[in-house]
């Protein structure tokens, strides 16, 4: 029986993850290779689309927090590591990987929902097709949809106390901004999902950690993992924390999967 058990285990350190990577800081080339039938390339100061427009990257150098978070520049969306792969833990303050968002990068990419130009690319996925069944909307451009899909039927063959956490979902699309910043939030170009807000939490809901974020999560690795590893990232790893909230954002990752 012992030698079983030492087998076993010999067997499971074998088996199990190498330790996890680094958050891996991606440049702006990552814009190209996460979005490459929109992207057709990037230099130093410029992005190029494929329609013969271009956007500046803005500057290499860091500006403050709240400027970020309200003016986000490509080289800001790209300045905080997302640590792909991590131990779930409460990030440093102002730990937001992610929560930068170029809005000209993500309009032309995906349409301005304000004028009706997001909605034309919506399509369904079915959400946890053994266990829930039902549709949500999602954008299709950029494999957003296609990835989804993907994170949707790994996601139902994990253990039922994992999935209940995941339907019913809170929402995909929706053309508002975000509460605190007064931004458009991925939720505005089809490419975000909320998971069951039963199981979530937020900085924002809590009026005494509008200063001071205190991180309480509940949702576990195996789920975040699923969605990372298909190009999402989970608002669970920012100090403002919003654990039921994954957005499709291929280029924080170094090896972006999107099948
Ligand atoms: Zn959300």
């Amino acid at each position: 029986m012992r030698r079983l058990i030492a087998a076993l285990l010999a067997c499971a350190a074998w088996a199990a993850p190498t330790v996890a990577p680094a958050a891996a800081q991606t440049g702006p080339q990552a814009l190209a290779d996460a979005y490459p039938d929109a992207v057709a390339r990037v230099d130093a100061k410029t992005l190029y689309w494929r329609d013969g427009t271009h956007l500046p990257l803005g500057s290499p150098a860091p500006r403050d927090f709240a400027t970020m978070l309200r003016d986000a520049s490509l080289y800001d969306q790209l300045r905080l590591p997302y640590p792909a792969g991590a131990p779930l833990a409460p990030p440093a303050i102002d730990d937001d990987p992610g929560r930068f968002r170029d809005s000209a990068f993500f309009d032309r990419l995906y349409g301005d929902c304000r004028r009706g130009e997001v909605a034309p690319h919506l399509v369904p996925v079915v959400w946890l097709p053994r266990t829930w069944g039902r549709t949500v909307r999602f954008t299709a451009i950029a494999g957003a949809a296609r990835a989804l899909a993907t994170v949707s039927r790994a996601l139902d063959a994990l253990p039922t106390a994992e999935t209940r956490m995941l339907y019913p979902p809170a929402g995909t699309y929706v053309c508002r901004a975000v509460a605190d910043t007064g931004r458009r939030s991925m939720h505005g170009w089809g490419a975000a999902i909320d998971i069951n807000t039963r199981f979530a939490d937020s900085w924002y809901w809590h009026p005494d950690q509008r200063d001071t974020p205190v991180w309480h999560n509940v949702i576990p690795a195996d789920i975040v993992s699923i969605f990372e590893a298909h190009g999402f990232v989970w608002g669970g790893r920012w100090y403002h924390y919003d654990t039921m909230h994954f957005e499709y954002r291929p280029e924080l990752f170094a090896h972006p999967a999107t099948d």
